[in-house]
């Protein structure tokens, strides 16, 4: 039988790690590069020293119980052309990890190398809006846990996301915001630097209908479909559900927490012209905490995210996350309109 609560806590305690280191490198952001992985997607130092914390610390709680499936590995660090990048990444996990060595860390980025054939494993995506961080705005440690097929736990640092729902996103918060959720269990909020801050459970209310309905997306165009965004939101007004606000732009599973704590009703993502298969790392994590708050969580065509079909979602197109009455205009909007279709 697993113990979620144990589990949980131990999953907090690694993503408030990570979340101070990620802080710590972006507050020296001028002497972060980043580099260029196969499929284009920028990596930083941050994402590799985040998941050796997140790797490490899980294996110090779990034992024999953890089975990782992270979205980084250690080859490049392993490159011997890349020995700089290997001791700024281990001087970014010291703070947190004083006895970390070379081996130790590239061991410890490795221990993400598992594989989804168990009927329960973790995903982490170590720097989910890798491009957020590098633009110091939104970007998330989002750590999922899976069960035959469904996140059952979600843990999520969100170290620049203000805790004051009636700031930007563009403000940097001090200390930043963490979110986590156990199946049936509500969601809970507290710091994401300090594991002895205050934890308390956020409730969301329900979008009120005749209220101005709000949305929330990627800030990245390749991404989500930003002119079918459009058709929808132009649908809802012309169906009489009054005028929604021009979406809110943000990076990375933080979209999910922002419709869980109730300051947006959606979020959407949309697929693009480019045939994408969703990363499970990208939404286990968030899909678990918006769940948890009563938020419904969807493809675009009103189905359960499947997370049993190894490391992406293929049985998924986009995603649609509102509370219930939002997410059935939603879909009803998306239907009419014909997208996802072609
Ligand atoms: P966001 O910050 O919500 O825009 O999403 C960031 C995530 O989008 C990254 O972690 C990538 O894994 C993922 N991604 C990369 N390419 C695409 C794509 N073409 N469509 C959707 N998501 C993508
Ligand atoms: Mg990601």
């Amino acid at each position: 039988m697993i113990d979620h609560a144990r589990y949980a806590a131990a999953a907090r305690e690694a993503v408030i790690a990570a979340s101070i280191v990620c802080k710590e490198v972006q507050d020296n952001l001028d002497k972060v590069s980043a580099m260029t992985k196969d499929d284009k997607s920028p990596v930083t130092i941050a994402d590799l020293a985040s998941q050796a914390i997140v790797g490490i610390i899980l294996k110090q709680k779990l034992g024999e119980e953890l089975h990782l499936v992270a979205e980084e590995d250690s080859a490049f660090l392993r490159d011997e052309d890349n020995k700089l990048y290997l001791d700024a990444t281990l001087a970014a996990v010291k703070g947190v990890w004083p006895e970390a060595t070379e081996q130790k860390l590239l061991d410890a980025i490795d221990l993400g190398a598992g594989d989804t054939d168990h009927h329960s494993f973790w995903t982490l995506d170590p720097i989910d809006g890798t491009k957020g961080f590098l633009r110091n705005q939104q970007y998330a440690v989002a750590l999922g846990f899976i069960e035959n097929g469904t996140p059952t736990i979600g843990v999520m640092g969100c170290p620049n996301l203000p805790v004051d729902l009636s700031e930007p996103f563009n403000i940097r918060a001090e200390h930043g915001c963490l979110y986590m959720a156990i199946q049936g269990d509500g969601v809970y909020e507290s710091a994401c630097d300090d594991v002895n801050s205050e934890v308390i459970r956020i409730t969301r209310l329900d979008h009120v209908a005749g209220e101005e309905i709000s949305v929330c997306g990627s800030v990245e165009k390749a991404h989500s479909n930003f002119s079918d965004t459009d058709r929808i939101l132009e649908w809802i007004e012309s169906n009489g559900h009054g005028h929604p606000g021009e979406p809110a732009r943000l990076d990375s599973q933080c979209k999910y927490a922002v419709v869980a704590r109730g300051q947006a009703d959606a979020y959407l993502r949309l697929p693009t012209k480019k045939p994408y298969v969703e990363r499970i790392w990208d939404h286990a994590a968030g899909a678990c905490i918006a769940s948890e708050s009563g938020a419904f969580v969807t493809d675009i065509f009103g189905r359960n995210l499947d997370f049993s079909c190894g490391r992406g979602l293929e049985k998924n197109k986009g995603i649609v996350c509102a509370p219930p009455r939002v997410h059935g205009l939603l879909i009803r909007a998306i239907e009419e309109l014909g997208i996802g279709k072609d």
